[in-house]
């Protein structure tokens, strides 16, 4: 390093260790249930495992041991014969045995990796590992006060109490950690967006839960001269940077955000010739900024030792057997091919496992071309200026399908398919025909009848040359064109008011 602090060149370095909630029925160590009610009351959804009380034993969740082979099997991670778990040791309310369950030297996925596009970039981040574990308990910090609780939840530096509560406890999780590849908080929010979808079309991940994804940002600043030209940086660089770790951050923006602010507080630390602190600190979403929690805690302050009452797992034989379905990107590449789809379309038709499903139900009925348009444009803007998801409409594929059929042969218009069907439809729920009839939309009888006139009269220029020189015969043989042209549905004397008019 031989220019000075203040003209040095700097590069942020990050790394991720995400926790994701992983959608099983219940608890990864109990039989309690991991879905709670919407205003289910605390501690309620518990039992002497996840109370942690004396005697009780764990017993592994076979699904989230499924659902995290899926993961590993996603992000192209070695899944070993054997795997253990862990107790990690800390003192804190929230958790009740007094240490988590989770994975130390032997965790269930290592050395992944995970693609993602990042301004028209192909992306590359490996994935050092990636675990179960439990998760604790959650916390309310209240303020006393004669409000109601619910408006005197506060932050835990104005508390007078702290109430916990247990629902929580035991929930599987998955912390998947990244070697530190990403060099900008921008990436890292299109590799949590990529991460995310991935977990959704595995069916393990449900990101419209409440916290079901949490993230702790690393970010330490080296000079720009350690990072080699294919971006890659020494361990041992790496390994001298201090860095800090910003801990549960709920969302993707919350991430860049953080580390955005983390990036510049460090290089102005640096570039005032000041140390950075190596130690943990709390994203405050309010204020984008990032306060000092405390300094960072090592691994031997856990106490890390084999959790006696699990054993090993041994999951080869087994792991075959979990199927993965396809994934977003091999999936939009098939659509691009298999219905000569646009990158744009194919993009927004695989945006969700659900979409895709859905386009592709539609187009066994259609050709590609009209089922994208229905699709991609008219259903999912019309769905996402209500603010509605696909899922609130999968139950209805067949009204859907109808509606297209509608349009397809011709008996609506596109124009009223779309803004007056179609709309009605997510509105006020009706069945696209129920819509038709009501709105009284359906190309009528009358206009066939018109049709058929004009159609005859096209096809008889004789007839119409002797109806014109005065012949009435040549009419009723007009008449007669039309009748069999409707099937002898419309009224004879209505034809001939038609024809008249027609030929006046
Ligand atoms: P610890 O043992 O302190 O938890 P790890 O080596 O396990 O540290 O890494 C934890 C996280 O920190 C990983 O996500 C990793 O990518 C990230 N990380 C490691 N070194 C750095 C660094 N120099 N700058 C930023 N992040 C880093
Ligand atoms: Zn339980
Ligand atoms: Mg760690």
């Amino acid at each position: 390093m031989s220019a000075t602090a203040e003209s040095r060149e700097l590069a942020a370095v990050i790394g991720l260790e995400v926790h994701v909630q992983l959608e099983t029925d219940t608890k990864i160590f109990c039989g309690c249930s991991t879905r709670g009610e919407e205003d289910e009351e605390p501690n309620t959804r518990v039992c002497p495992v996840c109370l942690g009380l004396p005697g009780a034993l764990p017993v592994l969740n076979e699904g989230a041991v499924e659902a995290a082979v899926k993961v590993g099997k996603a992000i192209d991670a070695d899944i070993p014969e054997e795997t253990t778990f862990h107790r990690k040791n800390y003192f804190y309310p929230d958790l009740p045995k007094d240490f988590q369950i989770t994975q130390y030297d032997a965790p269930i996925c290592q050395d992944g990796e995970l693609e993602f596009s990042h301004q028209g970039a192909r992306r590359l981040v490996n994935i050092r590992r990636a675990h179960l574990e439990e998760d604790p308990g959650s916390l309310r910090h209240v303020r006393d006060g004669p409000a109601d609780l619910e408006n005197r939840i506060v932050g835990i530096d104005r508390a007078d109490y702290t109430l916990v509560d247990y629902n929580r406890a035991g929930t599987p999780l998955m912390e998947i950690v990244t070697e530190p590849d990403f060099r900008d908080p921008k990436e890292v929010r299109a590799f949590l967006e990529k991460l995310e979808e991935v977990l959704e079309y595995l069916g393990v991940f449900d990101s419209t839960r409440d916290g079901s994804m949490r993230i702790d940002a690393n970010l330490s600043i080296v000079d720009a001269d350690d990072v080699a030209e294919d971006g890659t940086i020494s361990k041992a660089v790496l390994e001298d940077a201090n860095r800090t770790e910003v801990k549960n951050i709920s969302s993707h923006k919350g991430a860049e955000k953080a580390l955005a602010y983390e990036e510049t507080r460090q290089k102005n630390l640096i570039k005032r010739g000041k140390a950075v602190a190596q130690e943990t600190r709390h994203f405050n979403e309010t204020h984008g900024s990032t306060v000092s929690m405390r300094s960072k805690e090592e691994e031997k302050d856990y106490r890390y030792f084999r959790e006696a009452d699990l054993p090993a797992l041994r999951v080869s034989g087994w792991k075959e057997e979990i199927p993965i379905p396809e994934l977003p990107d091999a999936r939009r590449e098939r659509f691009r091919e298999e219905y000569g789809l646009s990158q744009e379309a194919a993009s927004k038709l695989t945006s969700t496992k659900q979409v895709a499903d859905f386009f592709e139900d539609v187009a066994t009925e259609f050709d590609a071309d009209l089922a994208a348009t229905w699709v991609a444009d008219n259903l999912l803007g019309e769905l996402n200026y209500r603010d509605m998801q696909i899922t609130d409409v999968t139950e209805r594929l067949d009204e859907f399908t109808r509606l297209v059929e509608l349009v397809a042969t011709d008996e609506i218009t596109a124009k009223n398919a779309e803004e007056t069907v179609l709309r009605t439809m997510l509105d006020e729920g009706l069945a696209p025909d129920e819509i038709v009839e009501r709105e009284g939309l359906g190309k009528t009888d009358d206009d066939a009848v018109v049709a058929a006139v004009k159609e005859a009269i096209e096809e008889n220029p004789e007839a119409v040359a002797d109806y014109e020189s005065g012949e009435e015969g040549a009419l009723n043989f007009l008449v007669g064109q039309v009748m069999a042209k409707t099937g002898g549905s419309a009224d004879p004397g209505t034809v001939n008011g038609l024809l008249r008019e027609e030929l006046a």
